[in-house]
Formats: C-alpha cells, structure tokens, sequence
C-alpha cells in the first residue's frame, strides 16, 4: 500500500525505493519493471533535490529528476507510463504518476514567476519559495470533468480529431477559473455537442499525470438539444445502445470505468 508522505522519517534508514524521472518517464528495471533503489539512484546524474514521496509498504519511496541525457544503464530502462501500466502494480503506477508530476512541478518552477530570481524548496511542505517577494509555488493540479451522458437505454460518445480511428469516449474538458464543477461540465458539454444535461452524478476522480490533470468523473442525463459539433475539437459524436458500443479506451481510463460501471448498472449487474 502506498502511503503519501512529504517529510521523510527521522530516522530514514529503511530500505529504500526510487522513481528516477526523465521527462516524463521512470527508471524501472527492464526484465521486471522493479523499482530503482539506491545503486541505481547514485549512479545516476541528476537535475535537482531528492524528494521524499511517502511510503509503499514499509519502504521509503524517493524521487528525482535526470537529465534527458541519461543512459538507463543496462537492464533498466525508462518507461513510459501509460506503457508500464499493468506491468507494474496499480500502487506503484499511481506513485510513479505522482513522481512524474512533482519532478515537472520542480523542474517548471525553478525560477520566481514575479521577480525572476531562483527559488527555494520550502521545508516541510511541497512548496518553492521565492527567497526575495516569498511567492510559493505549489504543484499544479487543472481539474477536468469527464462525463458520460445517457438517455434510456443509450450513452453519448465522442471521438477527437486526436484520437485513433474508431476510438469513442465520454466529453472531458478542463475546468475554468472562477467555474464550479458543475457549470464547467454543462458549460463543456453544451460547447462540444450543444446539448443540455442534468442530474449530475459524481463517480469518483482519477490523477491524470499527462500532465497535471485531475480528472473528475460524473454521469449526467441529456435534458435536450440536438447534438451539434465542436469542428475543431469533436471529430464525432453519437447515441450508442449499451449493448452495442464502439471500441472505448481501455482500463488505465476514468472513461473506461465510467463506461463499464454505466453498462453494469444499466444491464442490472450493479
Ligand atoms: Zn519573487
């Protein structure tokens, strides 16, 4: 289990583990997908300070940047996180998103936005400070809601241009400053699809490290309008019957388990 720490222990002598980050990418060991530990942590360069991340069982986790440079070193590699997921367990991904983001965060924040000079870590919390104006920088987070939209007996997708050919999930959009949760979504889905909903229904959230996303995930029920597309973003959007959906994005998603937990309910399995 992985528990989220900032202050490391006192006494930190523990065995410890290390998410090394390289752009957005973890060291794991290539024949396992293992986490690094400390051969692999001074062995390699690295852009800025050690930072302690929490605990996953009784090991402490740390982390640090390394430059784009870097060569893994044989039989470790940096992966990807949406290619390590399911190779590791689900703990570990999530710590290692977690990772990816506090090293962006350090990395985009080296410098004070007000008067330009270098920042300082902040002890005892995740902050930089700006020794001169004392501005703090804390890690970035944009909330964004996901929401599938159901009418009867069918949910509205949609594909963007982005997207693989064939592909459908629920809208997303990224909430904005000064917006409730809740307008932002009736705000998205009206601007992407140009219908209205209501009901809204929470279903949990997932951290999207792609990269600082917090996604927040909700069922809401068309109350009108006919679908009119947002050409620039939606390349598609359409009324699929739950017993005859289309390819959807898989597991790692808050899409896919909003999807399965609307098809569960729907089929009476929940
Ligand atoms: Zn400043």
């Amino acid at each position: 289990m992985f528990r989220p720490g900032v202050v490391p222990p006192e006494r930190s002598d523990g065995e410890k583990l290390w998410m090394l980050v390289q752009r957005d990418r973890v060291l794991f060991r290539e024949a396992d997908a293992a986490l690094a530990g400390p051969d692999e942590a001074a062995r390699l360069p690295r852009t800025g300070a050690a930072h302690f991340l929490g605990h996953l069982d009784d090991r402490e986790v740390w982390t640090a940047g390394v430059p784009d440079d870097a060569d893994a070193g044989a039989g470790w590699r940096f992966w990807d996180l949406f290619a390590v997921y399911g190779v590791t367990d689900e703990e570990t991904w999530m710590a290692a998103g977690r990772a990816v983001q506090i090293i962006e965060w350090e990395r985009t924040n080296r410098f004070c936005g007000r008067c330009g000079i270098p920042n300082e870590l902040s002890p005892g919390e995740r902050s930089m400070r700006c020794p001169q104006c004392r501005l703090l920088r804390f890690p970035q987070l944009s909330p964004a809601i996901i929401v599938l939209i159901h009418r009867g007996d069918d949910v509205l997708l949609a594909r963007s241009h982005r997207f693989p050919e064939g592909l459908y999930s629920a809208l997303a959009g990224f909430v904005e400053p000064g917006e409730t949760v809740e307008s932002a979504l009736k705000r998205e889905v009206e601007e992407e699809v140009g219908l209205q909903v209501t009901n809204l229904e929470y279903r949990g959230s997932q951290p999207w490290p792609f990269p600082n996303s917090l996604m927040l995930g909700f069922f809401a029920e068309y109350a009108g309008g006919d679908i009119v597309l947002e050409d620039e973003e939606i390349a598609a959007a359409e009324w699929f019957p739950v017993d005859d959906l289309p390819n959807v994005p898989g597991g790692i998603s808050i899409a896919n388990r909003l999807i399965t937990s609307w098809v569960a309910r729907h089929t009476g399995a929940e």
